[in-house]
């Protein structure tokens, strides 16, 4: 009989195809290991998935594979059946899934391969490459005309002002045809491109002294020791560390990971952004040596490859990153580690939408490996899988130095407490005194606002109108740098401020609202011996942010402004003071999750003060001191606001109470993607699990950002208690797409994060 294989190749199409394998290829052909393959009329490199003997269907010629590239599978058979899971729950074309776990060289185009003379025939290996220079993408400081950038060019181009230089290979993961794109962006004068030798390794610039591990309180020896027996066991427990901020819970991650290593296993450790965590990765270096891996954006492909070679052979046994961490071929994968779990940023919001921390404890369950999952403030998901049974919950209860306690929090009412002497509203009183004071006493303080920019609006006094962005239903935001232009958050278009209102043609636009960089300014004039910086995503990422922060670690700043970046598990002994500008913009998002997110932002943020020694305060400014997650933050009672969270959430049937589904339909005509959320909307309502009402449908309905880049969105949103009746309905509904108008774009997002 014949030998049939299944291949995956790496296409966004949702099947595999099968192949017939020639008999002098038999005895080499595995799953995991890629292939060459005709498709249509293309040679291309495909993943072997799986492989049976037997005929192919009744009338169907099978094609021939046409060689074995590797001997060895390129995919461990853990990770690869992992990967199918993967794609299978979250909707996602297996082609595209693999393209997460294989660097860009393992699974290059057939006419590289061509070109370097390996085909055709039985390929040995891909060639490397290695220490050649890398094209990078840079953002000019030049403007656009309003309207001239579509489709790719314009999504790359947002993506390069994000985040400053890119190299091109890594943009092309996000766009296929990103060269096309930074051409079209490289004739406009909005971006150069440069050719150089990626810098080395940042994380690595520096010799790390070996460092001596601390005795454990015993809170943390008692996790130890659970972690430890599940190691030993046949198929582990999975574990929630549940520890107030700097408790001690790196330190019990870096036992686990002793512990694993002492047992000839690896281990995967996911933070939430590798670029904001060098002292992470500066303490794991400590501990085991320059023998890790740590994969982040700014590798250049060949060193992401290196890296990821150097894991898949085993000689490198412990890989850190972000969430893409969780396609690490660790062979032997004894535990995975989620460090600040309850973060946003594990889950992927665009191309295969899956979300790290439930895919770190499917991926550890399938390798019976042990998963811990980290936090201050845990997510109400994994706190009621905890009180299911399903998670073992370890606590933490105490700071870990002896001296240091949590921080006295107190709020301001900005209703009643008037601005202190700076004039600005959002500088109180107590907080300018609170500065005053920390500043005279030689300690450092940290404010919060989560916004940037100058003025997040810009209104006209006259008639009230708002500047808001052509594609995007949002308002303008003003920012001072490069002379004072307007923004968009969302689409990242940018423009010179108008003389006069595009409304009502007075010439009385004011700036309203207080944002990072008018915060910093005013700081720096209230206080002009203070030495304030600031960090955004306006002004650092990656390396910059890491100089912030050290200078930050050195004493050199006196007073850090800034966003969502300053309240990550930074390590700071100095910071005695840690002011929230405004709460209620953290609180106040429409999504179910505004008041969890809220709080973690609070507590997390207030957790960076009185680390050490110095006794820390906290002034939270609100205009609404009685809401529940001020109240719980003030008293750093995480558990009674998980209690208080959890009622809330069951009496409205939102997760974890129940699971959703989300269908994502947007076009440039309002009408035609109004359509199609409908079709979709009624697909899901026909489906059996519909009918019963076992799973109800809401929507159609217009997203809450109703327009981003000029395309109108309308979501459709799947809720059921029943998993597998979820399932069964958002199949029924994604039958549907097919049929839909091509203008229409529609994502699945399963267990949805941002709403
Ligand atoms: P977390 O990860 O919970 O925020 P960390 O692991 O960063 O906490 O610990 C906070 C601080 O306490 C760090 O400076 C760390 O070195 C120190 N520390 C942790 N465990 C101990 C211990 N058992 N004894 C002394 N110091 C400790
Ligand atoms: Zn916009």
């Amino acid at each position: 009989m014949p030998l049939l294989c299944e291949v995956a190749v790496p296409v966004p199409l949702a099947r595999a195809f099968s192949y017939e394998v020639p008999p002098a290829l038999a005895a080499s052909v595995r799953p995991g290991a890629r292939v060459l393959v005709e498709f249509g009329r293309k040679k291309v490199l495909g993943v072997v998935l799986a492989t049976s003997e037997g005929d192919a269907p009744e009338g169907v010629r099978l094609k021939p594979i046409t060689a074995v590239v590797d001997p060895e599978p390129v995919l461990p058979g853990e990770l690869l059946s992992f990967l199918r899971e993967l794609s299978s729950y979250y909707f996602a074309p297996i082609g595209e899934v693999l393209r997460l776990a294989l660097p860009a060289v393992e699974r290059e185009d057939v006419r590289a391969l061509e070109a370097q003379g390996e085909l055709p025939g039985t390929l040995s290996r891909v060639k490397q490459v290695g220490g050649r220079k890398i094209a990078y993408a840079r953002p000019t400081d030049a403007v656009e005309e309003p309207g001239v950038l579509r489709g790719q060019a314009a999504s790359a181009l947002a993506l390069l002002r994000a985040n400053g230089e890119m190299p091109i290979a890594r943009l092309e993961e996000k766009f296929g045809n990103a060269r096309a794109a930074v051409k079209k962006l490289a004739s406009l004068g909005l971006v150069v491109v440069e050719e150089r030798e990626p810098p080395r390794d940042a994380f690595f610039a520096r010799p790390e002294p070996k460092d001596e591990p601390p005795a454990l309180n015993e809170a943390q020896a008692a996790a130890e020791a659970r972690i430890e027996g599940a190691l030993s066991e046949a198929k582990p427990a999975a574990f929630l560390l549940f520890g107030v901020t700097g408790s001690g819970k790196t330190e019990v991650y870096l036992r686990a990971i002793a512990g694993c290593l002492a047992r000839g296993r690896g281990a995967i450790v996911m933070v939430p952004e590798i670029a904001l965590t060098p002292q992470l990765v500066s303490r794991f270096r400590a501990r085991f040596g320059d023998d890790l891996a740590v994969l982040h954006s700014g590798l250049s492909e060949s060193d992401r490859h290196a890296m990821w070679k150097r894991v898949r052979t085993g000689a490198v046994r412990v890989a850190i990153g972000a969430r893409s961490a969780i396609f690490a071929p660790v062979t032997n994968l004894g535990l995975v580690l989620v460090d600040e779990e309850h973060d946003g940023s594990f889950k992927q919001e665009e191309g295969v939408r899956y979300h790290a921390r439930d895919m770190a404890l499917l991926r550890a369950h399938r390798a019976s490996a042990v998963a811990v999952l980290g936090s201050a403030t845990p997510s109400l998901e994994s706190v009621q899988l905890a009180r299911q049974g399903k998670l073992v919950e370890l606590r933490l209860p105490d700071r870990a130095h002896r001296e240091a306690t949590l921080p006295e929090v107190t709020t301001v009412d900005l209703r009643r407490i008037g601005p202190g002497p700076t004039g600005n509203k959002l500088v109180s009183l107590p907080l300018h005194r609170a500065l005053e004071k920390s500043l005279a006493a030689g300690e450092q303080a940290i404010l919060f606002l989560n916004r940037r920019g100058f003025a997040p609006s810009v209104v006209c006094e006259s008639c009230g109108h708002v500047a808001t962005c052509l594609s995007c239903s949002v308002a303008l935001t003003f920012h001072r740098a490069r002379g004072g232009r307007m923004r968009c958050h969302y689409c990242d278009w940018e423009g010179p401020m108008p003389a006069a209102c595009a409304e009502c043609k007075a010439p009385s636009l004011a700036l309203e609202g207080l944002g990072t960089e008018r915060l910093e300014e005013t700081i720096a004039e209230a206080f002009p011996a203070a030495r304030v910086a600031r960090l955004d995503r306006d002004v650092a990422d990656g390396a910059k942010a890491e100089a912030i922060l050290a200078k930050m670690r050195a004493g050199e700043i006196d007073v850090l402004v800034g966003t969502q970046m300053v309240t990550k598990g930074h390590d700071l002994g100095n910071v005695t003071l840690v002011g929230v500008l405004n709460a209620d913009a953290a609180l106040s998002l429409p999504d179910f999750r505004a008041s969890e997110r809220g709080f973690q932002l609070l507590v997390q943020v207030a957790g960076r003060a009185g680390r050490r020694d110095r006794p820390g305060r906290v002034i939270i400014q609100t205009r609404n001191p009685a809401q529940p997650a001020v109240q719980f933050a003030m008293r750093h009672d995480v558990s009674a606001f998980l209690e208080h969270e959890l009622a809330d959430r069951a009496e409205v049937g939102y997760p974890p109470f129940s699971r959703l589904s989300l269908f994502r339909v947007d076009a440039l005509d309002e009408d035609v993607a109004r359509r199609a959320a409908g079709v979709i909307a009624a697909h899901a309502k026909t489906s059996p699990e519909g009918q019963s009402r076992v799973v109800e449908v809401l929507g159609p309905a217009a997203a809450p950002l109703a327009r981003l880049r000029g395309r109108y969105r309308f979501r459709v949103l799947l809720r059921s208690k029943d998993r597998r009746a979820l399932r069964a309905a958002t199949q029924v509904a994604a039958a549907a797409i097919p049929e839909i108008d091509r203008r229409v774009r529609v994502v699945v997002d399963m267990d949805p994060v941002a709403m």
